[in-house]
């Protein structure tokens, strides 16, 4: 028995390309320089602490109370707009078939994200196999402190009642690859975005691939 601990944007749903576009198109209103590779690397901080950051690197300032609420809420509404006129937030090329695969040989599927989109977990079970339970599920509404923290990793893998051998991070951003390795597992980051191998490297990850398809390839050997 394993259990594969799945995060979910970036590696169940197609969501950052959107994410991407809203960040980069709201804070070049602010005047503030942020890009679309920025929101890749800071992919699972909180909005407020992006904000923050981009302030200071830009007016060597802290953002205002208002101006963190102002900004996110645009990012959020923008993000929202892109979505549905999408039509939809699609999932990742191929990850069906990964679920499909590990539901095969019995293993167990958990969902560790550190969002709090009920849209999108709520759908997960009609948009892709249906194999997510939701006693398995780790979301913003589980945790005190989100990834880079180990928390939501560590409460998924004492809650599989497995060893930590036996428990397996997908991952596609640098701080949730450092959040597996923090909680002592093994992390496969697979590169569904527009960062560099290196990038997952650094932040540790045990393997690195460029698809789904070549994490398959690897889990069938
Ligand atoms: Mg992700």
């Amino acid at each position: 028995m394993r259990a594969y601990f799945f995060d979910m944007d970036g590696v169940l749903f197609d969501s950052m390309p959107n994410h991407a576009l809203a960040w980069e198109e709201v804070m070049r209103q602010y005047d503030l320089p942020f890009t679309a590779y920025d929101c890749y690397l800071n992919e699972g901080r909180t909005g407020e602490s992006v904000i923050r950051e981009a302030m200071w690197k830009a007016r060597n300032r802290d953002a205002t109370p208002d101006e963190i609420k102002t900004i996110y809420a645009e990012k959020s509404a923008l993000f929202n707009t892109l979505a549905q006129q999408s039509g939809g937030t699609p999932t990742i090329p191929n990850v069906a078939e990964v679920l499909r695969y590990i539901a095969l040989c019995g293993d167990q599927i958990w969902v560790v994200t550190g969002s709090g989109m009920r849209s999108l977990i709520d759908n997960l079970n009609t948009v892709l196999p249906p194999v997510f339970q939701q006693d398995r599920m780790i979301t913003a509404f589980d945790v005190v402190k989100g990834k880079p923290d180990p928390e939501p990793y560590l409460k998924a893998w004492e809650r599989s009642g497995l060893k930590k051998e036996q428990c397996f991070v997908i991952e596609n951003a640098p701080l949730g690859v450092c959040s597996g390795k923090a909680a002592g597992l093994t992390v496969y980051a697979v590169n569904t975005g527009i960062l560099t191998r290196e990038d997952l490297l650094q932040a540790g990850a045990d393997q690195v691939f460029d698809s789904m398809i070549e994490l398959l390839e690897f889990l069938r050997r």
